[in-house]
């Protein structure tokens, strides 16, 4: 089945047309600063020359309206048809309580999403414009809705609940929820795939470093605890957020440095994080060149963020009650050879040893641990497109049939 996945934040759009028979990708792409004068799409159809077009995009149904557009063009095309794409596959940020698996969106999963902008009002609003905007333009398509948060759905309420009074999780659903659930997934079942074990025997814990970063501890197939809580603010250290901190911090920086709610949140979500104590870059590659370099807060930053994993590995260790592999993923996770190094030091007390050469340059899906350590420790590129493209293909299919 060919599926249109879409990504829609607040000014960008980005998409791949996957064909699932076989997992490929047939071509993939942006649409960037939607809203302004100089928009850009870049595409890149597969065995065809990528092109970028710069002009005005003003919203996400006209954004939209670009990449099918583009997806037919004669030259960088990839489908004679419309009718091609059988169905859209939506990356949807934050399902609430409501959704604990992948859905067809019908007009109660809309009304259900609107329900649930206030907890992620940043995220669901571009996602519901970017369902609307592919329903404008393919009315007869299937379209379905896949949750980061789904994954978790089913945390314990010790592991969900904030010790806070009960009445806020009742009136405003005041909870752990987690995210990156769909890359969490992906990559716990690649573990097991790799491994040849079943993946309801296993206990793993998936560490999947972007921009935004967190920790999952998988039991059998189920995600028992992550990193991330009602907002991806939570937990590890990531390129811009802060993670865990001590909650009166956020009422005495608002007094001494006379902010509101608007800037203390932005403090605490764009300025934080590496770039907030490196004062360098929110970005691993260019901290650790500076750190490479001498530079003493990329150093304090840089070890900030590996400490905070080390700590929630033994903490889900600990909360799993023993642990088979350990999966390092996401942009960071895949390539930083030293992240890696550091967060895995120390550990073979816990049966974890990294083989520090085969670190150095793993390929693809790798098993990167000492052969006498007890712990698997994997590289496994995510591929969070995919499982919205598989998820996608799985339901409209049983809708069907
Ligand atoms: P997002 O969360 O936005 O999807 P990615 O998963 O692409 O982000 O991760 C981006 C991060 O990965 C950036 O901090 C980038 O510097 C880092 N990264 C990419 N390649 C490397 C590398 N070779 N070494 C260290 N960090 C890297």
């Amino acid at each position: 089945m060919k599926v249109l996945v879409l990504n829609c934040g607040s000014s960008s759009i980005k998409y791949q047309f996957i064909d699932t028979e076989g997992e490929v990708t047939l071509a993939k792409g942006a649409v960037e600063r939607i809203g302004m004068s100089s928009a850009i799409l870049t595409h890149a159809p597969k065995d065809k020359e990528p092109i970028k077009i710069v002009g005005e995009i003003l919203d996400h149904t006209l954004a939209i309206e670009y990449v099918i557009a583009v997806l037919l063009s004669p030259n960088h095309g990839v489908i004679k048809d419309k009718n091609e794409i059988a169905a859209v596959g939506h990356r949807v940020v934050h399902g609430g309580e409501d959704f604990t698996g992948s859905v067809l969106i019908t007009d109660r999963v809309m009304s259900v999403l609107k329900e649930n902008i206030e907890l992620a009002p940043l995220h669901n609003p571009p996602n519901i414009k970017g369902i609307k905007a592919a329903k404008a333009h393919l009315p007869h398509t299937p379209q379905v809705g896949v949750f980061d948060t789904a994954f978790h759905s089913k945390m314990p309420p010790h592991a969900y609940l904030y010790g806070i009074p009960y009445e806020l999780y009742r009136k405003y659903k005041i909870r752990r929820y987690g995210f990156h659930g769909t890359s969490h997934r992906f990559v716990a079942l690649k573990a097991a795939n790799m491994l040849e074990r079943p993946y309801d025997e296993l206990k793993i814990i998936t560490i999947h470093l972007g921009n935004g970063a967190s920790v999952a501890a998988i039991d059998k197939g189920v995600s028992i605890d992550t990193s991330m809580g009602f907002t991806p603010l939570e937990g590890l250290l990531m390129g811009t957020r802060c993670g865990d901190l001590d909650p009166s911090i956020i009422t005495y920086v608002m007094g001494k440095e006379g902010l509101d709610v608007r800037d203390m949140n932005a403090l605490l979500n764009k300025h934080s994080g590496l770039i907030g104590v490196s004062g360098e870059s929110s970005d691993m590659r260019e901290l650790e060149a500076a750190v490479k370099e001498g530079d003493r807060r990329s150093k304090q930053a840089f070890d900030l963020f590996n400490y905070r994993i080390k700590k929630y590995i033994g903490a889900y260790i600990a909360a799993l009650g023993g642990l088979d592999a350990m999966v390092f993923t996401g942009g960071i996770g895949e390539n930083s050879v030293e992240v890696r190094k550091a967060v895995c030091s120390n550990m073979e007390y816990l049966g974890i040893e990294l083989d520090l050469e085969k670190n150095e340059k793993p390929v693809g899906m790798a098993d990167i641990s000492a052969e006498k350590s007890k712990v698997r420790v994997l590289r496994i590129p995510t591929d969070e497109e995919l499982v919205i493209a598989m998820d996608t293909e799985k339901i409209v299919s049983e809708q069907l049939s």
